[in-house]
């Protein structure tokens, strides 16, 4: 795997900057005897796509095939029921102070935004922590707000390093959580949810003993509620990761607290507890949504990323969209997996748990094959494997004193319940299961590539067809 890694660092920039499926391939065919679908691997492939070679430790034995884990829906994989539905008053059993499950049935859609819509700003909501960030004591700096087509598009910004824009450079701040401290420690992530295939993946985790760090879109946990809860009691780490998906860049100042305020309130609304964690779609910040976000709490979880040409992504996003086979995501995590031996911290990956062929890599292939890896990886929510409890991923739990929050004027002055009125809505919130049409992206999925825009409309229609089948 040294090798691999080593030659990937010779791929030209521009290739692989967003793409790491185009990264090099590690060029020996498939072992047979231990992985009991890397015959899969040989055929795995759908014929508009390139054929790559891969090899697992493991694999679940009954994972879905790869050759019908592509573009469309996956007749052999059905949607699973949530283990329970969380009752309101319930506690998690591995965090004592945590304050008891609200009432759902005070948690109207109504009083929402729209699905997948930003936010309005002018609501009573978005301009009392308007309020709060002006007060925060935070100085927001005077960046201007990037058009849409990322690196490519916004030149000036791009070779602009005083903004530290992540996605044209990767240039991170100590703030910014990019890795693990521990060698061999893979923060787990999966982006977009909650989805209806989400308990698919939560019943997985709980059969192999392993929790992972949910990055959830607001608008989704509003249409899958008890989906959040089951994750968030179940012993997984809930996040933040915006309300509609957007790039933060190019968002406004009051526009960037609207995606994050209410994302943050409906996480309390239907947990009763406020994440101080967060992702920016598409790892799309700078110092400015690093500011305001730092003014509101919440503290940013990226992904790995060595150099413009190995990043820790899966790719797993672009299956859906018919932009890469399941078997080379195979060969990005082999990718992953062998660069991660070479550094001497942990490592964090992009993954997502928005589609059923994302959730089948992952509970099929990737996580089994991870659990056999030699060497061992210890597999970890991005909380833990910062050594911190899990009372430090929330605003309500933690302990101020000993793990300070990144804004100790805004803390308790949080609007709760669900049931406040609201005229922000800009129409009434689509609820319940199948409801959500997407216009979510990949995380990776780059600003700088051109023709994202396209790709993104085609994983988006990708998931209005999933979604469909259960309307
Ligand atoms: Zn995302």
């Amino acid at each position: 795997m040294k090798v691999v890694a080593l030659a990937a660092i010779t791929v030209p920039l521009l290739a692989a900057a967003h793409k790491p499926n185009l990264l090099p391939r590690q060029a020996s065919p498939p072992p047979s005897a231990a992985t009991g679908a890397s015959s899969a691997a040989a055929t795995g492939s759908t014929s508009s796509l390139p054929s790559v070679s891969w090899s697992l430790a493991a694999t679940n034995p009954t994972a879905a095939p790869l050759s019908i884990i592509t573009q469309g829906t996956l007749t052999t994989s059905a949607t699973l029921p949530l283990t329970t539905t969380q009752p309101a008053g319930a506690k998690p059993t591995y965090l004592s102070n945590a304050p008891p499950l609200p009432d759902l049935s005070t948690v109207s859609p109504a009083n929402y935004p729209a699905l997948d819509k930003s936010p309005p700003t002018d609501s009573p909501e978005v301009q009392a922590w308007i309020a709060e960030v002006n007060a925060s004591g935070i100085t927001i700096p005077n960046i201007a707000p990037t058009v849409a087509g990322g690196c490519a598009a916004n030149a000036q910004a791009a070779a602009d390093q005083s903004r530290c824009w992540w996605t044209c450079g990767g240039c991170v701040r100590d703030t910014d959580i990019t890795t693990c401290p521990d060698k061999l420690t893979w923060g787990l992530t999966h982006d977009d949810g909650p989805a209806p295939y989400t308990p698919n993946l939560l019943q997985y985790l709980a059969q192999v003993n392993l929790s992972t760090t949910f990055f959830n879109v607001g608008s989704r946990v509003i249409s899958y509620p008890n989906t959040i809860r089951d994750a968030y009691m179940a012993g997984n780490q809930v996040a933040v990761h915006t309300w509609s998906h957007p790039q933060m860049t190019t968002l406004t100042n009051e526009e960037i607290i609207a995606e994050l305020g209410w994302t943050r309130k409906v996480m309390r609304d239907v947990l009763g507890v406020t994440p101080l964690y967060w992702r920016p779609p598409y790892g799309d910040i700078d110092d400015r949504v690093r500011a305001i976000g730092q003014a509101m709490n919440l503290i940013p979880v990226m992904w790995t990323r060595l150099s413009p040409t190995v990043t820790f992504d899966t790719g797993d996003f672009n299956v859906a969209g018919g932009l890469d086979s399941a078997t080379e995501v195979l060969a990005n995590w082999q990718f992953i997996v062998g660069n991660a031996t070479t550094i001497n911290t942990g490592f964090i990956v992009l993954e997502h748990d928005l589609f059923i062929q994302t959730v089948e890599i992952a509970t099929g292939y990737i996580l089994p094959a991870a659990l056999a890896n030699n060497p061992p990886l210890k597999i970890q929510p991005v909380i833990t494997c910062m050594h911190k409890d899990f009372s430090a991923a929330y605003l309500e739990t933690n302990d101020n004193k000993t793990n300070p929050i990144p804004n100790p004027k805004e803390g308790q002055a949080i609007p709760s319940s669900g049931g406040n009125s609201s005229s922000s809505g800009g129409g009434a919130q689509a609820g319940g299961s199948g409801s959500g049409a997407s216009q979510s992206g990949s995380d990776a999925m780059a600003l700088d590539v051109p023709s994202s825009s396209g790709l993104f409309a085609l994983a988006g229609s990708a998931v209005l067809g999933l979604f469909a089948a259960f309307a």
